[in-house]
């Protein structure tokens, strides 16, 4: 039995992992289930799947959840420290799918008690990357990618000789606007912008996607996980998103992960690792598709592939605060205080400031400098989308 904890139950990776554990009963059993305010969903998780405890980050939802796990045996708590307390009880394997940087302490915790930390949270290795590494090999914790470029590599590199990777090739839809006119981009609103051509996933990420930031952030979470230099990460287009990622080895073979676009393949991988099991997604009919396309990403329609460039480069505390300060800038556009586009520059202004008071040059950064440049690009990125003047 394969004991499971899971951050971020609740969301779109946490419900999948749910679903494919509730599948294997004799095979997983679940330690904890961390969610925010959805407490039905999590209580009936929580019993569902006969967790031991049920906790949400809200205080002001703790009452509930009791109320609705009444009877049930199932423990229940609050707040951000009874997550990371969760995240730290006994299990093989901890889940971490809280979005946002939210999610970087509670994994801390669950890489300290030696568990397996299957990464969701993207968020965690742009912010942390180094620091997560070394906390893993102190604790021999290992870590496993779930976000499906990276499952797509990882699995690419098994039994080949890593001083052989040229380069790692992550594909990207394009996201919601991929055919829009450029002039139009400025006036794209949340609504449209939460939609996605190929793959269904929770609200945050979706938008990021309209806009690249998520593949940013996955250039730079790819530089982290695989220890590669920046200019080893490259980015196509591939708006079928049926190849996931691609890894180019010094003999010029390209080897490709395929596969429907359905994040339980790559949830699945992690929770049956070293294993490989029969999972409930689709198989491609390659006939049926036809064909497959690629096509270089335009500089001028993604700004954020460019500042992840400049992430990388920079290193120490950038990635912390880049993805902080996307983050306040996402928090902007969906309260309609900015653009679509001036998301970009809101972080790209931030970075700046940051980088002249050369606030982002820490070597080895620990958990604290994480925290405070997390803390700082916030509310300089808030601050800049409330009262700078952005380009429309
Ligand atoms: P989601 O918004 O659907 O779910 C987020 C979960 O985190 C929920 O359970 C929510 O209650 C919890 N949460 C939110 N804020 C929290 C906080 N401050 N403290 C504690 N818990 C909090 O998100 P998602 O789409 O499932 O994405 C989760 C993570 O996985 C993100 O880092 C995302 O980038 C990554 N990811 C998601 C997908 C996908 O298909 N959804 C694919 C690849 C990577
Ligand atoms: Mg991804």
């Amino acid at each position: 039995m394969k004991r499971v904890t899971i951050l971020g139950a609740t969301g779109s990776i946490g419900c999948q992992t749910v679903e494919l554990i509730e599948a294997a009963p004799d095979r997983f059993e679940t330690v904890a289930l961390t969610g925010g305010r959805n407490v039905a969903l999590l209580a009936d998780q929580a019993r569902r799947l006969g967790a031991k405890i049920a906790v949400t980050c809200h205080d002001d939802c703790r009452a509930e959840l009791a109320e609705r796990l009444a009877g049930s045996g199932i423990a229940t708590a609050s707040g951000d420290a009874a997550i990371a307390e969760a995240a730290a009880m006994p299990a093989d394997l901890v889940m971490s799918a809280i979005v946002g940087a939210a999610g970087l302490v509670p994994g801390l915790a669950g890489i300290r008690q030696g568990a397996t930390l299957a990464l969701a949270n993207k968020e965690t290795m742009v912010a942390a990357g180094p620091l997560v590494l070394a906390e893993a090999r102190a604790h021999g914790a290992t870590l496993l990618p779930v976000d499906s470029e990276h499952s797509a590599v990882f699995q690419a590199l098994v039994g080949e000789d890593r001083g052989a990777v040229e380069r790692v090739i992550l594909t990207a839809s394009g996201g919601a606007f991929r055919d829009w006119p450029l002039e139009r981009l400025a006036q794209a609103t949340p609504e449209e912008a939460a939609t996605h051509p190929n793959w269904a996933m929770g609200q945050r990420i979706t938008i990021d996607s309209a806009s690249m930031f998520n593949k940013a952030l996955e250039v730079i979470e790819a530089k982290e996980l695989f220890d590669l230099a920046p200019d080893q990460v490259e980015v196509v287009i591939h708006p079928e998103s049926l190849i996931h990622a691609l890894v180019g080895f010094n003999d010029g073979a390209l080897m490709a992960h395929m596969g429907a676009p359905d994040m339980r393949h790559a949830i699945g991988y992690a929770l049956n690792w070293p294993e490989r099991r029969a999972l409930p997604v689709a198989r491609l009919d390659l006939a049926a598709q036809g064909a497959m396309t690629f096509r270089a990403p335009d500089d001028a329609r993604y700004p954020a592939l460019r500042l992840a460039r400049r992430v990388m480069e920079e290193g120490g505390l950038a990635g912390a605060a880049f993805n902080a300060a996307k983050e306040a800038a996402l928090d902007a556009f969906l309260d309609r205080r900015i653009g679509f586009m001036q998301m970009a520059q809101v972080v790209e202004r931030v970075l700046d400031m940051m980088s002249r008071e050369g606030a982002l040059r820490v070597d080895s950064p620990g958990l604290d400098a994480v925290l405070e440049a997390d803390a700082q690009a916030r509310a300089r990125a808030a601050s800049i989308a409330r009262t700078d003047h952005l380009t429309a």
